[in-house]
């Protein structure tokens, strides 16, 4: 087991369950009448997704995911790989990607062009967090949770080496 790292939250989990609940009411509103397939990007995502679920009250399909970048860890190299592919057919349904985090965007740029291939009804974004100063792709999230500086989180679905996605807030290194 690895040395704990010493945190200290950013965001808490009451403010993020208040934004989550509004994120939901507005995209119920928006997708009201229609069917929606949420497309929730593993492994970051889940937990955001899974809060976000039970706030949307139009019919919704949920499908999974999961995709690593290739080249070095720390940089995104902006070339995809699928490690794991939909169960579901996007072709003629309205689609909404569930992301944790945008930072360079080039994860949730090449999912979009991926996926519009597949001939979707509509394909948009929603995201828990962003992180626009480090954007190298011109590229908005249609839904947002919260605008953060460069600083690396963890918690709520997101990791360090796969550790902290269990915390209930959202934590940055002290
Ligand atoms: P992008 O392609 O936008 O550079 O990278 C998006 C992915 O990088 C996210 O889905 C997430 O997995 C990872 N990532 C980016 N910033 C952070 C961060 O601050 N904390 C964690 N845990 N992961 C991050």
């Amino acid at each position: 087991m690895e040395e704990p790292l010493s945190l200290r939250v950013l965001i808490p989990r009451e403010e993020i369950a208040a934004r989550v609940a509004a994120m939901g009411r507005q995209i119920s509103a928006d997708y009201a009448g229609k069917e929606l397939l949420l497309v929730v990007v593993l492994r970051g995502a889940a937990v955001f997704a899974a809060d976000l679920c039970r706030h949307l009250t139009t019919q919704t399909v949920l499908d999974f995911i999961s995709v690593s970048s290739y080249g070095s860890a720390t940089s995104t190299s902006g070339v995809v790989r699928f490690l794991k592919d939909l169960e579901e057919s996007v072709e003629g349904r309205h689609v909404l990607i569930v992301e944790d985090i945008v930072d360079t965007g080039l994860t949730l740029n090449y999912l979009l062009e991926n996926l519009r291939t597949r001939k979707p009804a509509s394909l948009v974004s929603c995201t828990l967090l962003d992180k626009p100063s480090r954007r190298r792709v011109d590229i908005q999230p249609d839904y947002l949770g919260f605008t953060i500086d460069d600083l690396f989180v963890v918690g709520y679905g997101l990791d360090f080496d796969q550790y902290y996605r269990n915390l209930p807030d959202i934590c940055v290194q002290r």
